[in-house]
């Protein structure tokens, strides 16, 4: 069941009502039922955009508030014929089942069947959602064209279409699929895409398969969302995982802690549980049923520790998270923005850690230098901080000792 809403999620909303975007007074009383009062920034700048039938470039994150900007205007623009109207592709399994359930709070009143199609779960399932004749179908590319290879299903008939989170479907070495899928879809069709980066391939696909998109930019200055409170733990390597202990024994909010690998997740769950702390994994060996429930139980509070890894992490919504530790820092910056994205969703504050060793260095100026700012380095108790030293020192040093 979809779980979101205003408290939880804290999308930032305008002062627009959903009337004064255009849409049927039908569509408007279901939103108003599901309690949203006031469309976000997203919403309110695409939904007149999408009736329009323009194409849309949304550079937007998860907690924005996109999903609806899609949804609402898809149930006014697709006609109700026979075959695949409207296609949704989204890089993970969890954000294609949670706009699934976004998808059927919208659209059973109306009478549109939808029907998702993800890896990692048995394909006659959804052979039978697919023999009912959905309208809307969300999928991830690959499982997507699995069945479109096989004959199940038909894009040839698809009026509106959405790539969400282009550049973490790229990410995810899905564009060979995209292409394919893309090529397969009508040239006359209107598409929607979002994006919270903008990397060289990703333009490329708008160039290649946009008409004439417009652009709508709601990210936050900095690339990164306000509200948020950066910090910087420097330690010796072995003590990482006792300053990880020491900070979520300081910071008793619900957490989520990132970490690189698959395996190192599981790895500090053992380090963690025999504290007694309450903790759960989310990465990509885990079967669907073990990521729902982990965070379901992050929802529901029965534990408040989840563990993930970047892949499984991004663009899920878990609202209500407080505080993201880092306890590896991320290979690329841009993944630094997205982590820090899950906490202060909307205008919420939100706190970031990061534990971070010598090695770090510049990884911290690159992180840096996208925040616009120097972060704050803290201290925790009992933990000997490792002393930076500046690189102009270091190297005065080193003329010295030569000198001498
Ligand atoms: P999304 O960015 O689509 O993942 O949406 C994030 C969260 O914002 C979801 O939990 C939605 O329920 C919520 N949301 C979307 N639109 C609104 C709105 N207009 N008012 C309040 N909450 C909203």
């Amino acid at each position: 069941m979809y779980t979101g809403g205003i408290s939880q999620s804290g999308a930032i909303s305008t002062d627009q009502s959903f009337r004064d975007l255009g849409l049927d007074p039908a569509v408007v009383r279901t939103v108003e039922r599901e309690g949203f009062e006031h469309p976000t920034q997203i919403q309110a700048l695409t939904i007149p955009l999408a009736l329009e039938g323009k194409d849309v470039i949304g550079l937007a994150q998860t907690g924005s508030g996109k999903t609806a900007a899609f949804v609402l205007p898809m149930a006014e623009l697709i006609p109700l014929e026979q075959g695949v109207r409207g296609l949704i592709l989204c890089p993970t399994r969890e954000i294609a089942l949670q706009t699934k359930a976004f998808l059927d709070l919208f659209y059973q009143d109306i009478g549109l069947l939808t029907a998702c199609l993800i890896g990692g779960v048995k394909m006659g399932p959804q052979i039978s959602q697919l023999r009912r004749g959905p309208d809307i179908i969300v999928a991830t590319p690959g499982r997507l064209f699995d069945h479109m290879e096989r004959r199940n299903v038909s894009v040839s008939e698809v009026n509106f279409l959405v790539l969400d989170e282009a550049d973490h479907m790229l990410d995810l070495g899905f564009l060979p699929q995209i292409r394919r899928i893309l090529a397969s879809v009508p040239k006359e069709r209107q598409t929607f895409m979002f994006s919270a980066t903008m990397p060289g391939p990703v333009e490329r696909l708008a160039q290649q398969f946009m008409m004439d998109p417009e652009r709508v930019d709601v990210l936050p200055d900095g690339r990164a969302a306000e509200g948020l409170h950066h910090r910087i733990f420097m330690v010796d390597p072995e003590q990482k995982v006792e300053a990880l202990k020491k900070l979520l024994r300081e910071e008793t909010g619900s957490t989520l802690i990132f970490i690189r690998r698959k395996i190192d997740a599981e790895w500090a769950c053992k380090q963690l549980e025999p504290d007694g702390f309450k903790v759960e994994r989310i990465h990509s060996n885990l079967s669907q049923s073990q990521r729902v429930a982990a965070l379901q139980g992050l929802r529901k509070g029965s534990h408040r520790i989840l563990v993930a890894t970047d892949i499984a992490a991004r663009g899920i919504d878990i609202p209500a998270i407080e505080h993201i530790i880092n306890f590896t820092l991320p290979e690329r910056v841009e993944d630094y923005i997205h982590r820090a994205g899950r906490t202060a969703r909307g205008d919420a504050s939100g706190l970031v850690s990061s534990i971070c060793t010598w090695q770090d260095g510049e990884k911290i100026r690159e992180i840096e230098k996208i925040l616009g700012k120097e972060v704050p380095r803290a201290k925790l108790e009992g933990i000997e901080p490792y002393v930076e030293r500046k690189k102009t020192i270091r190297g005065r040093r080193r003329v010295r000792r030569r000198l001498l």
